[in-house]
């Protein structure tokens, strides 16, 4: 006779606290394992760059952590699912796998109908946890809202991890040349794990809330005034509930209710749009307004190479490129913008820019990512066509052009009034300021204005197209409970 097993597998949701699965598992008086998999299908999917092992191996190295402190591991192995099972069963009667749901990319979708299907085959009961209020399928927002509202309230299980039997096992390993680079010093990015999660929350906390919608669009200040819990949440290293609960106690206090209340509505967002994500997860591939799908575009493989280089000649669209490849972080505004030069600036499909985003966005969420693309890419059908003008966001979020400056070093010596449009150099003040344009610094021949003038009249007139018209009406009934889901507003969900 094999001894009983429960396994507590680990996707994105690298927690002990406010974590479900883990809690029935130990419930089960059973043996347990730990385990998280780095899968090598989902590593090497078109969306994956190695910056999101890494922080997952650093969230893996934090758990291991914690759990010594209760003499526990988690027992961390580079294979698939299957594999690992497989293994597992020599030696133990698995009984259950407890996992939370999770709303991921198409690759991760099928993997999971994979082990689906084989649990079933061998008895063995598959128990998959709602996370973060969202809904499996939810092909309606019938009461979604208030489940949310009463998902977040829910008071907290604290975790109890003494007398816990868990036990170890040995499976296929992260290559050794892997491991020596994630744990190589010195990344820009965020780093991974509990700790450092706690730690940005502080100082969201007790700094850059106060200053939290003032500089929300600004590309330099966000990044010290944005809570930036982005990827802690992605990676569910803090879950919305605890983040949410933090908020909501700032709130009360009063004194910066403004600022928390912008932020708990964003929390919202996240879970609506993932929400619509897992209600429509083929918008990963096509516009979600299938009217769209009409509409034709040019494909330059010389303006998206330049693009992706952070060489376009628009200093601003350049300094966030390469801000984004360093450091894996733009904030909000910025993502937005740079999504609108591509899809109407340039008129590319916003298709040939998701991989390349998702790759360098660090808190890459496949809900979030395609629901905000698609809406900036102005192909939902119900939501209004933001067309950004790089040029005047430049003047207006960065005025002096120090992002700029930091990030495109050719432009460090223009004057103020200069930084922004450089191709208005004169000959003389190119040797002046020690920029010769199209050899040092690319000089932009596109019209931004005219561009998206034009553009954004094609995308308007696209929106009579009875396609669109039919489809929005599918949309808004899926997708929202009414207009006003889409602009919830904290205060709604602040008390029940
Ligand atoms: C094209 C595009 C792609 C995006 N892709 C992602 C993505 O892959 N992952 C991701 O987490 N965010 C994404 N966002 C949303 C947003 O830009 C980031 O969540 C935010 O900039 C993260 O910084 P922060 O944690 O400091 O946010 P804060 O402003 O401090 O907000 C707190 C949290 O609320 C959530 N949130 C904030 N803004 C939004 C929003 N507009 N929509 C949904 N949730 C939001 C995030 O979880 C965020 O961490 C995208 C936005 C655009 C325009």
């Amino acid at each position: 006779m094999k001894p009983k097993l429960h396994i507590v597998w680990f996707k994105k949701d690298l927690r002990l606290e406010d974590h479900l699965p883990l809690q029935s598992a130990l419930g089960s008086g059973e043996k347990v394992l730990l385990l998280y998999l780095f899968e090598p299908e989902l590593m090497s999917g078109k969306d994956h760059h190695h910056r999101h092992s890494r922080f997952a191996y650093q969230c893996v190295q934090s758990l291991q952590e914690q759990l010594q402190a209760f003499s526990l591991s988690l027992c961390v192995a580079y294979c698939p699912f299957e594999t690992a099972l497989e293994i597992i069963e020599i030696d133990y009667d698995i009984e259950c796998v407890h996992s939370h749901l999770e709303v991921g990319n198409d690759l991760s979708f099928r993997r999971d109908l994979k082990v689906k299907t084989l649990l079933k085959q061998k008895g063995i009961e598959w128990r998959e946890t709602a996370q973060n209020g969202i809904r499996r399928g939810g092909l309606h927002r019938n009461q979604w809202d208030q489940d949310w509202k009463n998902y977040v309230h829910t008071e907290i299980i604290p975790l109890q991890l003494n007398g816990t039997n868990t036990i170890s096992i040995v499976l296929p390993s992260l290559p050794d040349h892997w491991i020596a680079a994630f744990e190589k010093d010195g990344h820009p990015e965020q780093k991974g794990g509990r700790k450092a999660a706690l730690e940005q929350l502080r100082q969201f906390r007790e700094e850059g809330s106060f200053s939290y919608q003032k500089n929300i669009s600004k590309p330099l200040e966000s990044r010290s005034s944005c809570s930036r819990l982005s990827p802690y949440l992605s990676f569910g290293v803090l879950s919305i509930r605890e983040v949410f609960q933090v908020g909501l106690s700032e709130y009360n206090k009063g004194g910066n209710k403004r600022n928390w209340d912008a932020f708990l509505s964003r929390l919202h967002w996240q879970a609506h749009f993932i929400q619509k994500f897992e209600s429509e997860s083929r918008m990963e591939f096509e516009d979600v307004n299938r009217g769209y799908i009409l509409l034709q575009r040019a494909e330059n493989e010389a303006e998206m190479q330049a693009f992706f280089k952070g060489e376009t000649g628009i200093p601003l669209i350049d300094a966030c490129i390469r801000c984004l490849l360093s450091t894996a972080y733009l904030n909000f505004r910025m993502r937005a913008m740079l999504v609108s030069y591509f899809t109407h600036t340039l008129f590319l499909p916003w298709q040939k820019v998701a991989h390349f985003l998702a790759q360098n966005f660090l808190d890459y969420e496949p809900g979030i990512h395609y629901s905000q693309l698609q809406m900036q890419a102005g192909v939902t059908g119900i939501n209004t066509i933001r067309t950004y003008n790089p040029i005047k966001q430049s003047r207006e979020q960065d005025p002096k052009g120090v992002f700029i400056r930091q990030w495109v070093p050719e432009l460090q010596y223009l004057p103020d009034e200069l930084i922004h449009e450089p191709w208005k150099l004169s000959k003389m003040e190119e040797q002046f300021y020690d920029l010769i344009l199209d050899t040092n610094y690319p000089l932009c021949r596109i019209k931004v204005e005219e561009e998206n003038r034009k553009n954004s009249v094609q995308l308007w007139e696209h929106r009579k197209n009875p396609l669109v018209q039919e489809e929005n009406l599918r949309i808004l009934q899926m997708h929202t409970t009414s207009n006003r889901s889409v602009q919830f507003r904290a205060k709604a969900i602040l008390n029940d």
